[in-house]
C-alpha cells in the first residue's frame, strides 16, 4: 500500500464515485473517510480509466489491441510461459492444447461434470484413457522431490512380491481392513489377530482371489476416503494405518546410520543396474507427535548423518498430520541447535509446512518458522497464498514449494482441484514443483497422475507443453543436488526430453 496516497488529504474528500471509477483496483471499506486504495501511486489516481489516447475512448481496433496486450502480459507471468519451444515441441504443444481445450470446453459449454477435477477415485480410470495422460506418462519429468518411502512401491509389488516373503503376517482389524507386518513371532492382539500370510494364502480356494482381496483392502483406491472415512481426519486415520505396517522383522532397533547406509546401498545397486536412473537422496524425518527431547536428539543425529553421508543424507524434516500435532515452534530449541553450534553444522531443513486450511492458527504459522529456520524447500505450503509477505520471500529466495495435488485432495484440503490453493502461484511463476507424496497408497503412478491433474486443473487452458517442461526443469533446478550433479542430470534429461518429443509427435500427430 502506498503510504503517500493514504496521507494525501485530498483523497479523503474525493467523492466515492470518483474513487470507484478511478482505477482498476479499488477496495472501498465502508465510508469515504476510510477508503483504502491498493496498488495505486499518486499519478494513477485520476478521474477516468487511464487510456493511451487523449480526449476519447478506444475505438474497437485499439480496444482489441489493448485487450490482447493485457492478456498476453497476464498469461506471460505463468510458470513455463517464458520457455521458447522449438518446432517439434510446438507440434506436441498443439496436440496437448487441442485435447485440453476439448475436454474443458465440453464440460464448460455442455455443463457436464468436469472429470479431471473430480475426486481422484472417480477420475483415475478416465484420465488414463486420454492422450494427454499417455503423453505425460512417457514424458521425462525430472526429479520427484517429495515422496515418502513406505508409499512409493506399487501395490502390485507389495502384494505380489513383499507379501510372498517369509515371516509376513496379516490381520484384519475391526473396520475390516487388512494390516500387514513382519515378525519373528507375532504378538497376541485380540482386536487384530496376526496370521501368517503364506498359511492363509495356502488355505485360500483361489490365490488370485486372495491376492485381489488383500490388494483391495490395502489400497485407498477402492473407495473415496473422504466419504468413506468421514472427512479429513478420517482420511488421515486410514492413511496412518498404512505407515504402521512396516517394522524390522526380529524386533531389532537399528540406529539411523544403519538405515542411511541401507538406503544408500540399495540406491547404488539400483543405479548400477538402471543407468538411466540418476539416483536418490534421503531426508531424515521425525514425527510431529514426538517429545521435544526426541526431536532434539534426532536433529543431532541428522547432524552426524550429514557429516557421514554428505552426498546422500540431505537434511531433516518433520512429518505427520500437521493440523492436530505439534507446530515447528514447539521444537524450536532442538531445531535451532545446529546453527547455534556453528553455521558449518547447519542441517538443511525441508519442512512440511502449511498443509492446512486453518488460517491464522499455530499450524498455519509453521510457514513462518519454516522460513526463519531457513528451510531449503517447503513441503505442500498449501496455505502460502494467504500470506503475501511469506509468499514474496519464497519467490525472492527461490524456495521451492513441493505441490502434491492428489495428496491434498485425498487428504481433504480441496475437493475440486481447480480450486487448489496453488493455482495463483502457478499462474505467477513461483518456484514450484509437482510431486506425489504417497502415490502407492492411492495407486497413483509416481508423478504421472499428479502432473496430469496439474496440467488439467492447476493451469490455464492456454498452458501447454511449456508448463510441463518447466515443471520438469524446476524439479532439477530446485533439487538438492550439487551444481555438478544438476548439470549432468540436466544433460541426461535433455537427451531423454528430445527423444520423448520426437516419439510423441510421431505417435500422436497422425490422427
Ligand atoms: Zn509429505
Amino acid at each position: 500500500m502506498d503510504e503517500q496516497v493514504l496521507r494525501d488529504p485530498s483523497l479523503k474528500t474525493r467523492p466515492i464515485v470518483a474513487m470507484v471509477t478511478a482505477s482498476t483496483v479499488v477496495v472501498v471499506a465502508a465510508m469515504v473517510t476510510t477508503v483504502v486504495i491498493l496498488n495505486l501511486d499518486s499519478t494513477t489516481v485520476t478521474e477516468a480509466t487511464p487510456l493511451p489516447f487523449s480526449g476519447r475512448g478506444y475505438n474497437r481496433e485499439e480496444y482489441m489491441a489493448a485487450r490482447q496486450s493485457l492478456l498476453a502480459k497476464d498469461q506471460g507471468r505463468a510458470l513455463g510461459a517464458k520457455l521458447k519451444l522449438n518446432a517439434k515441441e510446438q507440434i506436441l504443444n498443439g496436440i496437448l492444447l487441442k485435447e485440453k481445450k476439448e475436454i474443458m470446453e465440453k464440460a464448460r459449454v455442455d455443463r457436464v461434470l468436469y472429470t479431471p477435477a473430480l475426486s481422484f477415485f472417480k477420475s483415475k480410470d478416465w484420465m488414463e484413457k486420454t492422450d494427454t495422460f499417455k503423453i505425460i506418462r512417457k514424458m521425462p519429468k525430472g526429479a520427484a522431490l517429495h515422496l515418502h518411502e513406505p508409499a512409493i512401491a506399487s501395490m502390485d509389488w507389495l502384494v505380489k512380491n513383499l507379501t510372498y516373503r517369509p515371516n509376513i503376517y496379516m490381520c484384519t482389524n475391526k473396520q475390516g481392513l487388512i494390516l500387514i507386518n513382519t515378525f519373528q513371532s507375532p504378538p497376541s492382539d485380540p482386536d487384530c489377530p496376526w496370521k501368517l500370510v503364506s498359511a492363509e494364502r495356502a488355505k485360500a480356494q483361489s490365490i488370485e482371489e486372495f491376492d485381489h482381496t488383500m490388494r483391495r483392502s490395502l489400497s485407498f483406491i477402492k473407495t473415496d476416503p473422504l466419504t468413506s472415512f468421514n472427512g479429513t481426519n478420517g482420511a488421515w486415520d486410514r492413511f496412518n494405518l498404512w505407515f504402521q505396517q512396516y517394522t524390522e522383522i526380529d524386533g531389532t532397533v537399528h540406529n539411523a546410520t544403519f538405515g542411511a547406509e541401507m538406503y544408500k546401498n540399495a540406491t547404488e545397486m539400483f543405479v548400477a543396474t538402471h543407468p538411466d536412473f540418476f539416483g536418490a537422496k534421503i531426508i531424515m524425518s521425525g514425527l510431529r507427535f514426538k517429545s521435544k527431547k526426541d526431536i532434539a536428539d534426532e536433529v543431532k543425529t541428522a547432524m552426524a548423518l550429514r557429516r557421514k553421508f554428505p552426498d546422500f543424507v540431505l537434511g531433516y524434516d518433520l512429518v505427520a498430520q500437521e493440523d492436530p500435532l505439534n507446530p515447528l515452534l514447539f521444537y524450536l530449541d532442538g531445531l535451532l541447535f545446529p546453527t547455534q553450534q556453528s553455521l558449518d553444522n547447519a542441517v538443511p531443513y525441508f519442512f512440511h509446512a502449511g498443509e492446512t486450511k486453518w488460517e491464522g492458527t499455530d499450524v498455519d504459522e509453521n510457514l513462518i518458522d519454516a522460513l526463519l529456520l531457513n528451510t531449503t524447500r517447503i513441503g505442500h505450503g498449501y496455505a502460502l497464498a494467504k500470506h503475501p509477505e511469506l509468499a514474496d520471500l519464497v519467490k525472492e529466495r527461490g524456495i521451492a514449494v513441493e505441490v502434491n495435488p492428489i495428496s491434498n485432495q485425498v487428504l481433504g484440503l480441496v475437493e475440486d482441484l481447480r480450486n487448489h490453493a496453488m493455482v495463483p502461484l502457478l499462474a505467477d511463476d513461483f518456484p514450484l514443483v509437482i510431486s506425489s507424496d504417497d502415490p502407492a497408497t492411492w495407486e497413483a503412478l509416481p508423478l504421472t497422475h499428479d502432473f496430469f491433474v496439474a496440467f488439467m486443473d492447476l493451469s490455464s487452458q492456454d498452458m501447454g507443453l511449456g508448463f510441463l517442461k518447466q515443471l520438469a526443469i524446476n524439479s532439477i533446478r530446485y533439487s538438492a543436488l550439487s551444481k555438478n550433479e544438476k548439470e549432468s542430470l540436466m544433460s541426461m534429461w535433455q537427451i531423454k526430453w528430445d527423444k520423448f518429443v520426437e516419439d510423441a509427435v510421431d505417435q500422436f500427430s497422425s490422427g
